[in-house]
């Protein structure tokens, strides 16, 4: 049985009377493999599968509990320091701000991230403050029209093992400060790292202090000071798609006081406004208090030239001419932050000896996937993997280095797909406007497809984007070698 092209899940197979007779079911299975071509002919069969071919379902204790310094404690730096913490390492974290917090407003965690998540334990800390949207729908610029059309529930739930949450940043960022406090991870906070010495594994805060570890990993952000030392002391450019972003909030009570938009309020849902070179992107957040928008629009000047004073006012503009609906939306909004968007360049390195970059700090992506985050995320769970496989502290560097081709494909991947939005979605109206809204039809009408240009919904995308398990990755990559 198929949903947008996609396998759906074991846990179904009850639903389609495969009766699961013991003896039948493990004479069947013994001949079976998990294909090494992407395939998913076999999800039907995994709860009868040896546990080798299984996903990844337990977390794995270090054989060698390392001491870990862990440098950056963003959305990327906490989710690494749970995984490792509960993998048994003794994790330190050392973050610059004197008081913890996250810039912005919402934030979406996609299936791949939440099934991790949850494994870390988190779901408790997101429920309070989550919202699950049901869909995404893409909506012509000029009319709001739905052209594209992905369902999010009950879809990515059954297909992907794992719901798909929108949050407040601040919320998600809690959520996790709070595991890693009742897990008793210490953080220590106004501790800006100045340098780094990846032989000695050590740090050098602006104080002159020097703390050492067996492993340093930096989280530290796009910015990040630790990325140009592995790099040999020249940084990375980065790649300026030419794009910035306002973020905004408006408050719901102001929405639904107004017929015009408060339907947009009914259910639960992302919508994306996409025209010549913009989108705006949104949805609801704190269980549905606030309504999130991030408006995209062509800007490469330098931020420093920006005038925030004017910035409710150009955003308007950009917008002018759009969807009624929306221009009212954005009439709404009472203040905006403009921020630039940028793309990192894909680096051949991460890793430095006693010193590994992830999050931001490695691959900085535009946000055109909603997937910065979720890879942090991911490069935690699979950095924590990949450690727990050491016998001894001389398998470090097999296992800096397993983690570091396994991430940077994935992450680079995830990089280009990004871009690729950036096109997908800002075609000016025309011949590829038209293909593109055109091969859309069947998602919107719920007909069945093979692929789409809605990278939510292309049947081969989301498999790939959604449905990987980093730990499993990180496993093939160690049984290789
Ligand atoms: C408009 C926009 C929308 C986005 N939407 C999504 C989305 O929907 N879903 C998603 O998954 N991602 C999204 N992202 C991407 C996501 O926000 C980032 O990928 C993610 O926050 C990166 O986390 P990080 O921990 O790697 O880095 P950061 O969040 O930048 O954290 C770095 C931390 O390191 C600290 N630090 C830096 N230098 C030092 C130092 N020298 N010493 C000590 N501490 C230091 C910083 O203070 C900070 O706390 C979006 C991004 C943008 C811009």
């Amino acid at each position: 049985m198929e949903s947008n092209g996609v396998s759906l899940h074991p846990h179904d197979a009850a639903a389609l009377d495969v009766s699961p007779v013991p003896h039948l079911a493990t004479a069947g299975a013994s001949a079976l493999q998990m294909p090494t071509y992407p395939s998913n002919c076999l999800e039907f069969a995994r709860p009868f599968l040896a546990p080798e071919t299984q996903t990844s379902e337990s977390v794995h204790k270090a054989k060698v509990p390392l001491k870990i310094i862990l440098v950056g404690a963003g959305l990327g730096g906490l989710a690494t320091a749970i995984a490792l913490a509960q993998s048994g390492h003794n994790v330190t974290v050392f973050e610059q701000t004197p008081v913890l917090g996250e810039v912005g407003a919402g934030i979406q965690i996609p299936s791949n991230s939440t099934r991790i998540l949850f494994k870390l334990g988190l779901e408790p800390y997101l429920r309070p403050y989550v919202t699950e949207p049901e869909s995404i729908s893409f909506r012509r610029w000029q009319t709001g029209n739905v052209i594209g059309k992905t369902k999010l529930i009950p879809e990515f739930t059954d297909n992907f093992d794992a719901p798909y949450y929108v949050i407040h940043r601040a919320h998600f960022h809690s959520a996790l400060c709070q595991k890693v406090q009742d897990m008793g991870i210490e953080i220590k906070l106004g501790a800006r790292v100045e340098d780094y010495n990846p032989a000695a594994g050590s740090i050098t805060l602006a104080d002159g202090t020097i703390y050492t570890g067996d492993l340093v990993i930096a989280a530290d952000g796009i910015k990040s000071v630790a990325r140009k030392i592995i790099l040999g002391g020249e940084d990375m450019a980065f790649r300026k798609p030419g794009f910035a972003a306002y973020r905004a909030t408006v408050d719901v009570e102001r929405m639904r006081n107004d017929p015009e938009v408060s339907w947009i309020l009914e259910k639960p849902a992302l919508n994306i406004w996409i025209g010549d070179s913009r989108h705006v992107m949104t949805y609801t957040i704190g269980a549905g208090k606030a309504f999130n928008m991030v408006l995209s629009h062509p800007d490469g000047t330098d931020p420093t030239t920006w005038n925030p004073l004017k910035a409710v006012e150009d955003m308007k503009t950009e917008f002018a001419n759009w969807d009624p609906v929306l221009t009212k939306l954005i009439g709404l909004v009472e203040k905006t932050l403009k921020w630039p968007l940028i793309s990192g360049s894909v680096l051949d390195k991460w890793v430095s000896e006693k010193l590994v970059i992830l999050g931001d700090a490695a691959h900085a992506m535009l946000p055109y996937m909603s997937q910065g985050a979720a890879m942090a995320v991911e490069d935690g769970v699979a950095l924590a993997r990949s450690l727990s496989k050491v016998d001894s502290k001389e398998q470090l560097a097999k296992s800096l280095s397993i983690f570091e081709k396994v991430r940077m494909q994935r992450a680079g991947q995830m990089q280009e797909a990004s871009l690729l939005n950036s096109h997908l979605w800002h075609f000016a109206d025309g011949p590829m406007q038209e293909a593109r809204d055109a091969a859309m039809i069947p998602e919107v009408k719920g007909i069945p497809f093979s692929h789409s240009p809605n990278q939510w919904s292309d049947p081969a995308t989301q498999m790939w984007c959604y449905g990987y398990d980093t730990e499993k990755a990180i496993d093939e990559a160690w049984e290789k070698t």
